[in-house]
């Protein structure tokens, strides 16, 4: 959109002028020299459209163009006026707001599709027993790490005994204070509570990906009761989990290594 008329454009101005114009695509230039942007409209201003129509002729009026040359295409996201790539990407964040998610998800260093379910996780996404029920799908209803409790995702995560081992057992081993259940702080969303499990450690893009980990090899546990019927104990979780680590390490996540 071309906002030449004192930063705005004609159409957001006058719509219902603009609407009626022949020659939508002229250059400035060319429709105001001899005023051709009147020429355009004759024969469609209304009665009613004649207030609009007279300011916005107020408004052109006060325009001077004799000095200004040949219209130009000007990139309004640089003070340079020329498009750069860095500025046009900026502008699809324009108006959103930065989310904890972004660091604890999108930044961990960790293969995509642990981010994809992390990140289905922080919102709610995921196809656990209680949404199943929402919407009348069938569902077992209870977690099956416990059979305890209706499985939602909060229970499973964080809540779920069986899980809260998981985390206790990781925080030893690795080092890292902020996986112990003990140190979780109450009535925390999702995001935020993903965030926590690196906040406050020593290296927290190592705790960042150790976490998502540890969140996804709950959720295998979890499909591999439901779906295979399989059931492994915490400890033989906990070395897949050592296991996979060590796999990311190989391919380059060389800060996951614990510091001596
Ligand atoms: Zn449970």
């Amino acid at each position: 959109m071309d906002s030449w008329l004192q930063g705005q454009a004609p159409c957001v101005v006058t719509p219902e002028i603009f609407r009626l114009s022949r020659r939508k695509n002229r250059s400035v230039r060319q429709a105001l020299m001899g005023n051709r942007w009147v020429a355009d409209l004759s024969g469609r201003i209304t009665t009613e459209l004649l207030p609009s129509f007279v300011s916005f002729w107020g408004r052109i009026s006060e325009m001077d163009i004799s000095e200004a040359g040949d219209d130009v295409f000007t990139w309004k996201l640089e003070a340079s006026g020329i498009y750069s790539a860095s500025s046009a990407y900026r502008l699809q964040f324009m108006g959103s707001t930065s989310s904890p998610i972004m660091k604890s998800v999108w930044r961990a260093w960790a293969p995509s599709k642990i981010k994809l379910f992390s990140w289905l996780l922080s919102i709610k996404g995921l196809l656990t027993a209680d949404r199943l029920m929402a919407r009348a799908w069938p569902n077992s209803y209870f977690c099956p790490l416990c059979w305890r409790s209706l499985e939602t995702a909060d229970h499973l995560f964080r809540e779920c005994l069986w899980s809260l081992q998981l985390w206790e057992v990781a925080a030893g081993r690795f080092g890292i204070a902020s996986f112990l259940p003990s140190s979780w702080r109450p009535f925390r969303t999702t995001e935020d509570w993903l965030e926590d499990l690196s906040s406050g450690s020593s290296s927290p893009r190592r705790a960042r990906s150790i976490a998502l980990l540890i969140v996804w090899s709950i959720w295998l546990e979890r499909n591999g009761r439901i779906f295979k019927e399989v059931e492994r104990p915490i400890g033989m979780v906990f070395e897949w989990i050592t296991d996979e680590l060590a796999t990311w390490v190989q391919a380059g996540g060389r800060h996951l290594m614990p510091r001596e």
